[in-house]
């Protein structure tokens, strides 16, 4: 058997930005609107500025409108509540992003119910959750959406594959689910208390991996022709001791039995970003009442 299929991420998460980009031109000139995005960052945590500065600088190429607030990381559960319902209201802002984690004098649940939720970009607000779930249109998390565009373009139609996933977080492992259900998958979610994980994940045709366990998955746990979705990011020092990033997959094992694969990096990471832009376009469009595409 070769080596499997690469799933280029990048490539994918390059399409998505190129139509939103059109999307938010057709309705700067159509409508006069211009959406805009206000991030929210309490503090400094090194990966949080970075993915922060990325998305201003993706918003900002795709032609929208892009709002920084920047808080310093001792500041109070009060003052951050006061500022996400300052952008509820300011017509300028059609999404609203708070950069998770916060500190911990924040309730960063008590904040995320505070987003009003046609603002609720990153889709965590229990409306749109519920919305998933009961399959109602509603801002979907972006890297669940992300994971379900790569496993179309892998495979096309996802009718009767059988899913299965590792991991039940909020914002990944639950929404993919509810995604895949829509695209007519049977579905099976693995978690810390899964018995006999290897042999539930060696029967997905496709195996999205959401843990947080550096190369937690072996060659031997997959399918033969599977597609692997890998969603974790983990940084592990590699050779002369510096550091790199891998997944929740043994890359070098799965890549010899998978049908195709997503990298890490450059995998599902570029489409999150991607498909934050798609949701503010959402938003933007329903908020104004405008028709969605
Ligand atoms: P999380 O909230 O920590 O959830 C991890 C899940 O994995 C939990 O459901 C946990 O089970 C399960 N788990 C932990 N150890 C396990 C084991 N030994 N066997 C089986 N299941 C196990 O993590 P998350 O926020 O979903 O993120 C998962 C990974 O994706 C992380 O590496 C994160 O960095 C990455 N991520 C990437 C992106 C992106 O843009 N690419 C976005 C979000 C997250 P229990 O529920 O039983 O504890």
């Amino acid at each position: 058997m070769g080596d499997a299929d690469l799933i280029d991420g990048k490539a994918v998460a390059r399409e998505v930005r190129a139509q939103v980009a059109e999307g938010v031109a057709g309705l700067k000139e159509s409508h006069g609107v211009t959406p805009g995005l206000a991030v929210v960052l309490v503090g400094e945590d090194p990966a949080s500025s970075v993915y922060v500065r990325n998305k201003a600088k993706q918003t900002i190429a795709a032609g929208m409108a892009s709002f920084e607030h920047k808080l310093d990381a001792d500041t109070p559960h009060s003052e951050v509540l006061a500022l996400v319902e300052t952008l509820n209201r300011d017509p300028e802002v059609h999404g609203i992003l708070v950069q998770l984690p916060l500190p911990g004098q924040i309730d960063a649940d008590a904040i995320i119910q505070a987003i009003d939720p046609a603002k609720d970009v990153d889709g965590f607000h229990a409306i749109n959750a519920g919305r998933l779930s009961l399959g109602q249109p509603g801002l979907v998390p972006c890297t669940p959406v992300g994971c379900v565009m790569l496993a179309k373009k892998a495979l096309g139609d996802l009718t009767g594959a059988h899913a299965v996933i590792v991991g039940r977080s909020n914002i990944v492992g639950k929404p993919v689910a509810q995604l895949l259900l829509r695209e007519h998958c049977t579905v099976t979610i693995c978690h810390s208390r899964t018995r006999d994980l290897p042999g539930v994940t060696s029967q997905g045709d496709i195996l999205i991996a959401a843990v947080g366990r550096a190369e937690m998955i072996k060659g031997d746990w997959i399918k033969p022709g599977a597609c692997v979705i890998d969603v974790g990011i983990n940084r592990i020092e590699g050779e002369g001791g510096k550091s790199k990033l891998v997944g929740d997959v043994d890359f070098a094992q799965a890549v010899k039995v998978a049908g195709s694969i997503t990298p890490v990096p450059g995998g599902v990471g570029p489409m999150t970003i991607a498909c934050l832009l798609r949701n503010t376009l959402r938003a933007a469009r329903a908020i104004e009442g405008i028709e969605q595409d």
